[in-house]
């Protein structure tokens, strides 16, 4: 078992001038019945990726409520995680070559973490197909057990969507991060929005000195636009992509690109798609491929606040944390329409949307050309995130579940 190392706590007053005193005094409410009971997160990784980036925000968060939340990561090796990054672009609708052991492979990993995670929590939230199958590991009529998936489940295929329905369907709820991604399933399912930390060092305010250092680090000129998409080097988040599309910007704007990507613990295809990132780029210097360590919150927060446009150019995508994450930052967003994206991006309210590499460029293009659109269209966005996307919103519901499981 690899229990995360405690992430920052921030007090819970400092949030009351973000989101309001209200806010606060409904998450307090709504935490006192729960004080003393037991809740535990299980996901595949400590660092990278959207999930851990929110299990490193609530469950400080849910500490400063005095509640019991614990979060620990299931160990794989790497035959495991290619089996569940194959699993993974499966379940978004990529083909599947199903390899003979497979399953059984997963199902093995699965059972020796029986054995090494604490799941007699009273609440056990188990996030993603990875560790969906220790739910073998349940008495019967014991803890509650709930299944949060922050996959598109909208079109999976169908092998291996049959394989994992067998355990998700003994859970006793599923949340789903968009209502398109729900399945026909037997057990209750809710709609649970994946959310940030405003006071996170993702996204708190910076020094205008810590953003030109980052720049200055990376030889990306404050003077000419930046075009950012930051993203942990995947092909479903289609780098090859966006570097195409800026490629028909810049006949028009000499614009700059920045690529930037670290890697996660569960994702092993990072490596062979940064290769196919720098073959595509073609030594330009005005694309700035990042390879980032994994846990790089202030330099992220400081690229993202220094970009003229975010770019979130993914060819299937569960929510896109980074789309809320710009938002926030009042950037312009030009981001396809995938996945939990459109939730995030009301075409021509809080950002744009685009289809294909053509489609994307021609958006930058307009809001290069139209700076007050793109201002307002941050603007909008901010507000949006902050009505909708916040980490403190995202405890409450939790603790509505909680609270709602135990009298069913
Ligand atoms: N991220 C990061 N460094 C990177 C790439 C991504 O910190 O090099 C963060 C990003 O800021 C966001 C999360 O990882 O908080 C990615 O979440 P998202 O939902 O966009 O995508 P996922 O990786 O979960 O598919």
């Amino acid at each position: 078992m690899t229990e995360v190392l405690a992430p920052s706590r921030i007090p819970l007053e400092n949030y009351v001038g973000v989101v309001g005193a209200g806010e606060i005094e409904e998450l307090r409410a709504l935490a006192k019945p729960l004080r003393g009971r037991s809740m535990e997160m299980i996901n595949s990784t400590a660092v990278g990726g959207g999930v851990a980036e929110i299990l490193n925000r609530l469950v400080p968060l849910a500490e400063e409520l005095e509640l019991a939340m614990r979060w620990d990561v299931m160990k794989g090796a790497e035959e495991f995680f290619d089996v569940t990054k194959s699993f993974h672009n499966a379940l978004h609708g990529e083909p599947y070559l199903h390899k003979s052991k497979d399953f059984e492979i997963f199902l093995s990993y699965n059972e020796r973490n029986r054995a090494n995670l604490p799941l007699d929590a009273e609440f056990m939230v188990i996030h993603d197909p990875q560790p969906v199958a220790l739910i073998d590991a349940r008495p019967p009529g014991s803890n509650h057990w709930v299944w949060r998936c922050h996959i598109d489940l909208s079109h999976p295929n169908r092998e291996v969507w049959n394989f994992l329905e067998k355990f998700v369907s003994r859970y006793d709820a599923a949340m789903f991060s968009s209502p398109e991604f729900s399945r026909q399933l037997s057990i209750s399912q809710y709609l649970f929005y994946p959310a940030i930390d405003p006071l996170s060092e993702k996204n708190c305010p910076l020094d205008p000195e810590l953003i030109e250092q980052v720049l200055d680090r990376y030889q990306i000129d404050p003077q000419r636009p930046i075009l950012t998409q930051i993203s942990r080097f995947d092909r479903l988040k289609d780098p090859v992509g966006v570097i195409r599309a800026y490629r028909i910007v810049k006949r028009y704007f000499d614009c700059q690109l920045v690529l930037a990507g670290g890697s996660a613990s569960d994702d092993p295809e990072g490596a062979l798609v940064l290769k196919d990132v720098l073959r595509a780029a073609d030594k330009d210097p005005d694309i700035k491929i990042l390879e980032l360590p994994a846990w790089a919150p202030l330099e992220v927060n400081a690229l993202q606040r220094a970009s003229t446009i975010v770019v979130q150019k993914s060819l299937r995508e569960g929510f896109g944390l980074t789309v809320s994450e710009a938002l926030w930052k009042k950037k312009p967003v030009v981001a396809s329409a995938v996945g939990g994206i459109p939730t995030q991006i009301i075409h021509k309210h809080t950002g744009l949307l685009a289809y294909s590499v053509e489609g994307t460029a021609y958006q930058i293009r307009f809001l290069l050309s139209h700076p007050e659109i793109a201002a307002k269209l941050g603007e909008n966005g901010h507000q949006h995130v902050k009505e909708n996307f916040l980490i403190t919103q995202k405890l409450k519901r939790y603790l509505a579940l909680f609270l709602l499981l135990d009298r069913s």
